[in-house]
C-alpha cells in the first residue's frame, strides 16, 4: 500500500473575489508582523480561520531570545543555536536571526509591547535550557507570547491591515508567469460561522501569498499547542508542489501539566523558565531524573530532558509510568508572581506550586521543519512567501533552542514586510477555474482520534522502527479508508491536512535511520555522518508521497 492523498481541499464554487497586493494567511507573530510592516504602502488582507489570536504565539510563555546584555554576545547566541541545531542549522540564516534579534524586541517595544524590568529598571533577561547567557525577554512573567499578540493585533488593525477572522486557506491559486513559470496567483478560502460551518467560499488573487499559519502540534494526541495549530499551510504548500523539509524533527517540551492518563488535545505548558528558576525533576521514588545525564542536568537542551523522562517513565519507577514530578516549592510564593500563568493552570488541577511537586510529561510542542524559505520567506515558488513556524528556514536545523521562534517570527515577517514594500512579484491573471467547485475525497474529523493516538505513540519522543512502520501502514489505511458523505467544514479540512502532515512526518521519521536533535531512534541512538542531510517529502500526481535527501551545505 502507498499513501492516497488529495491535491485540493473539497469545496463549493467561489461566489466572491477580492484584489490585493499581499495576502497573509494566518495572524500569529510572524503572520502580523508581515502585515504590519507592509503598510501603508500596500494594500494587505490577512486571512484567519478563527480569532486574531488563536494561534502558538498567544501562548508562548518563556519569552523572545535576543542578545540584550553587554556581557552577551551575537557569537554566543549564534553558537548556541548551532550547538541546539544538531549539524543541521543554516549558520547564514542563524547568524542574520541573532544579529536582527535585538532590533525585533526594539520594535516590538515601540508597538507598545511592556517587557519585565529587572530590580534595577533595566528589561529583566531570565536564562533557558541550551542557552550559555541570559538573554530571554519576557512578559507579564510567563505570559510573554500574550503580550506580543496584543502589541500586534493592536498595531496591525492601527496601521489599517484589513483583517479577514473565521477564515480558512484551502488552496493555493496558482497562475503562470510572462515566461511561462508556474507561480503563486493568489488563495481559494472558506468564510466560516462560529461552528466552523461554511457561509461562502471566495478566491483573492495578490501579488504576493505570505503563508504564516504556525506549525503542526495539533497532529499529536498531547501537545501544547492550541487547537488551530493543524498544518493547514505546510499541506496546502505540499499539494501546490512545493516540499516539506525536516518534518520529522519535531520538538517534544519535556514539562506539560499531567492532569491524568486520559488527557488529550492542549495541555498546559510549564515552562522551561521554570527551571530556568531552579525547579528540579524527579521521578516517582523521588530520585532526580536529570543527575548524570547531561552537564547542565535539569537545563539541558529540550530533546535531552524530554528523552530523559519518557526513558524514566517507561521504567514505572514508583509505579509511576506516564509523569515525573518538576519541584519548584523553593520559591515559595515568588512562584504565583513569576509564573501567574502556570499557577492558575496547577490551581485548576488542585495543585500548589508553592507547596506541592508538579506532575509533568513531554508533549509535542514545536515543528522545526515545514516548507523551505530562507529568512526573507522565499520560497521556490514565486510570488509564495513562508514565514514562522510553518517555514524550514534552517535557523532551528534538527533541534530548536529555546525562545528562538517568536523571535524568529518577528524578524522574518518584518523582513518578508520590508522586501515587498521594495519590491512586489509582477502580477499574474488567475486561471479561469480559480474559483471552481472541487470535488475530492475529505477525511472523516472523527478519524483525528486515531491518526493522533498513533502519532503519539509511534511517531513521539522516543521512535522505533517497528513502531514507524506500523504507524505508516495504519496511516496509510487511515487515508484509504472510504469518507462517504463527508463535506467541506472547518474539521473536515483539518482532518485532511492533519493526514497529509502526519503522513509526511512519519514517512520521514522512518527514512531518518539516525537519531539527531529531536529525532531519537532506539535502534540507531547516535548521529550518523552519512545523515547529515535533509529530507525533502513531495506529493506525486498520484497522491503518494517521495522523499529525497538533500545534502547538508
Ligand atoms: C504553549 C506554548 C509555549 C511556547 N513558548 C514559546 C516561548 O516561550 N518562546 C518562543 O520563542 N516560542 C514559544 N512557543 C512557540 C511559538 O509560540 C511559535 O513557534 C510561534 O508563536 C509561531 O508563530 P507563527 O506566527 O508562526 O504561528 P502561530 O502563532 O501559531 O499562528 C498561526 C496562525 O495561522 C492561522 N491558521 C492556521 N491554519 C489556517 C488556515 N487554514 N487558514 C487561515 N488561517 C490559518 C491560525 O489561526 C493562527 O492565526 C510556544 C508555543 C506554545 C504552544
Amino acid at each position: 500500500m502507498s499513501f492516497v492523498l488529495p491535491s485540493k481541499l473539497a469545496a463549493p464554487a467561489a461566489t466572491w473575489e477580492r484584489d490585493v497586493d499581499v495576502v497573509v494567511l494566518g495572524s500569529g507573530a510572524s503572520g502580523l508582523a508581515a502585515a504590519l510592516t507592509m503598510r501603508p504602502e500596500r494594500s494587505v488582507l490577512v486571512v484567519t480561520k478563527d480569532m486574531l489570536a488563536a494561534g502558538s504565539t498567544a501562548w508562548a510563555q518563556g519569552g523572545l531570545a535576543a542578545v540584550l546584555d553587554p556581557t552577551d554576545s551575537i557569537e554566543d547566541h549564534v553558537r548556541d543555536t548551532l550547538a541546539a541545531g544538531a549539524g543541521l542549522c543554516d549558520e547564514d540564516a542563524v547568524r542574520t536571526l541573532a544579529r536582527e534579534a535585538p532590533n525585533a524586541i526594539r520594535r516590538l517595544i515601540e508597538l507598545g509591547a511592556m517587557f519585565d524590568p529587572d530590580e534595577s529598571g533595566d528589561m529583566a533577561l531570565t536564562m533557558e535550557g541550551g542557552h550559555s547567557h541570559r538573554r530571554i525577554v519576557h512578559a507579564g512573567g510567563d505570559q510573554s507570547g500574550a503580550e506580543v499578540q496584543r502589541t500586534l493585533d493592536a498595531a496591525a488593525l492601527g496601521a489599517g491591515v484589513e483583517i479577514l477572522e473565521h477564515t480558512f486557506a484551502l488552496d493555493l491559486v496558482l497562475g503562470h508567469d510572462a515566461v511561462g513559470r508556474r507561480r503563486a496567483a493568489g488563495v481559494r478560502v472558506a468564510r466560516l460561522d462560529e461552528h466552523g460551518t461554511i457561509t461562502s467560499v471566495g478566491v483573492i488573487s495578490a501579488r504576493a501569498v505570505i503563508l504564516a499559519t504556525g506549525g503542526y502540534g495539533q497532529v499529536f494526541a498531547s501537545t501544547s499547542n492550541p487547537p488551530a495549530v493543524t498544518g493547514d499551510g505546510l499541506a496546502l504548500a505540499v499539494r501546490a508542489g512545493l516540499p516539506a523539509r525536516d518534518v520529522e524533527f519535531v520538538q517534544f517540551h519535556p514539562s506539560v501539566l499531567w492532569i491524568g492518563p486520559d488527557a488529550r488535545g492542549q495541555q498546559a505548558l510549564v515552562s522551561e523558565a521554570v527551571r530556568g528558576e531552579g525547579a528540579i525533576l524527579y521521578d516517582g521514588l523521588g530520585r532526580r531524573v536529570m543527575e548524570g545525564v547531561h552537564p547542565l542536568e535539569d537545563l539541558a537542551p529540550r530533546d535531552v530532558v524530554a528523552a530523559a523522562i519518557s526513558r524514566r517513565m517507561a521504567e514505572a519507577p514508583g509505579g509511576i509510568g506516564d509523569h515525573v514530578f518538576l519541584d519548584a516549592t523553593h520559591l515559595g510564593a515568588e512562584f504565583y508572581e513569576r509564573f501567574p500563568s502556570i499557577t492558575d493552570s496547577c490551581r485548576a488541577a488542585g495543585i500548589d506550586p508553592a507547596v506541592d511537586r508538579i506532575p509533568v510529561a513531554p508533549a509535542a510542542h514545536y515543528v522545526c521543519g515545514g516548507v523551505p524559505a530562507d529568512l526573507d520567506g522565499v520560497t521556490e515558488l514565486p510570488g509564495l512567501y513562508a514565514i514562522g513556524e510553518v517555514a524550514c528556514t534552517g535557523v532551528h536545523g534538527a533541534n530548536r533552542l529555546a525562545s528562538n521562534s517568536v523571535t524568529e517570527g518577528v524578524v522574518a515577517g518584518m523582513r518578508v514586510g520590508e522586501a515587498l514594500v521594495a519590491e512586489l512579484p509582477s502580477a499574474v491573471d488567475l486561471p479561469d477555474d480559480a474559483g471552481a467547485a472541487v470535488d475530492a475525497a475529505l477525511r472523516n474529523p472523527a478519524q483525528r482520534v486515531e491518526l493522533r493516538s498513533v502519532m503519539s505513540s509511534q511517531v513521539g519522543v522516543l521512535r522505533s522502527p517497528d513502531g514507524l512502520a506500523g504507524a505508516v501502514r495504519q496511516l496509510e489505511a487511515l487515508a484509504a479508508t472510504a469518507s462517504v458523505g463527508v463535506t467541506g467544514s472547518r474539521a473536515a479540512w483539518e482532518a485532511t491536512n492533519m493526514l497529509t502532515v502526519a503522513a509526511a512526518v512519519a514517512s520521514s521519521a522512518l527514512a531518518r535511520t539516525e537519531s539527531r536533535g529531536c529525532h531519537r531512534r532506539d535502534d540507531h541512538p547516535e548521529p550518523r555522518a552519512a545523515w547529515r542531510t535533509h529530507l525533502q517529502v513531495r506529493l506525486t500526481l498520484d497522491g503518494a508521497l517521495a522523499l529525497t535527501g538533500i545534502p547538508h551545505v
